[in-house]
């Protein structure tokens, strides 16, 4: 581990060190906090492609045996499409995306991309195919620019400020008084939740992968930051296989499917107009967030 956070050099704005810049940074969380278990099969193959489709085939999860989180959860996202998925606090969101990830394998059923089980799947690969954009972006003790170029370690400055330009972070940055040098993370500036997403969506902009997660990826933004960052990211997800969790349900309006999830089952899915229609919990939490309350039924 002390090897990822060693500073890797730069050659001009070019790591030299590609090599190591490929170990992922949400896999170095899954390693420090979850002591993970899921591991790469002898025969595992590597993904490669630029098109995914993603499917759960009937998961059921639980992090402890005791307690189990999803229950028969089928879904399917097909190569460029984007599906929604909203709830409660608790339902079980984030872990779609964390088993999506591979930090963990499921108890029954499958994951699978373009018909590989993740399982069969190298991580490195399965995660260099993914960028996420979590609720809670924990950020390296370096430079803010380590810290965007770390989604794409042969980008160029002029990509490097390209993508905080479109993370409306870039003005923040050039704000600071060593810019782009500036030292961010536990012993450099704090940074607050909102500016810490926007350095996680221009990471994540700058990784370009086909299939993108945004776990309630702006939540920790004022509406008007959200409104204008929410256009970047509908532009990235055109044509990108896409998980949404949403927070504002006015997000994912347009969303090709949107499943609610409710205690770890699927309660309803369909797109938005259809949901409406049907007047069960979407429609209900949708008329809650017209009336401007959070839309979180308890
Ligand atoms: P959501 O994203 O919908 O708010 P989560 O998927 O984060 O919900 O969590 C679903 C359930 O799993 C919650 O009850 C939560 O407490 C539990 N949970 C989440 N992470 C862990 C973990 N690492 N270990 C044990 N339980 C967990
Ligand atoms: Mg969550």
């Amino acid at each position: 581990l002390t090897q990822l956070y060693a500073p890797l050099n730069f050659l001009g704005f070019v790591y030299r060190e590609i090599k190591h810049a490929l170990a992922d940074m949400e896999r170095m969380f899954d390693l420090m906090e979850q002591g993970q278990e899921v591991a790469d099969q002898p025969d595992a193959r590597n993904l490669k492609t630029n098109q995914a489709s993603i499917e759960f085939e009937h998961v059921d999860f639980g992090y402890e045996d005791k307690r189990q989180i999803l229950f028969d959860v089928s879904l399917t996202i097909p190569a460029g499409k984007t599906l929604a998925v909203v709830g409660a606090s608790g339902a079980g969101k984030s872990t779609l995306s964390r088993l999506l990830f591979r930090f963990y394998d499921v108890t029954a059923g499958a994951i699978k991309i373009n018909g590989t089980d993740v399982r069969n799947l190298t991580q490195t690969s399965l995660r260099q195919h993914i960028g996420i954009v979590p609720q809670d972006t924990v950020l390296f003790n370096d430079s803010i620019l380590y810290n965007i170029a770390y989604g794409n370690p042969l980008a160029t400055q002029d990509e490097i400020i390209q993508a905080a330009r479109a993370a409306s972070i870039h003005d923040f940055i050039m704000g600071l008084p060593d810019g782009y040098q500036t030292q961010v993370g536990e012993r450099g500036l704090k940074l607050s939740g909102g500016e810490k997403q926007r350095v996680a969506i221009a990471r994540t902009l700058l990784k370009n992968p086909p299939i993108l997660i945004f776990d309630e990826a702006t939540s920790a933004l004022d509406t008007r930051t959200e409104r204008s960052i929410q256009d970047e990211l509908n532009q990235i997800a055109k044509d990108r296989t896409t998980l949404i969790i949403a927070h504002r349900l006015s997000t994912i309006v347009e969303a090709d499917e949107i499943l609610v999830l409710d205690h770890g089952k699927v309660l309803e899915r369909g797109a938005h107009r259809e949901l409406l229609e049907q007047r069960g919990r979407y429609a209900q939490m949708w008329a809650l967030q017209q009336a401007g309350h959070n839309g979180e039924p308890d």
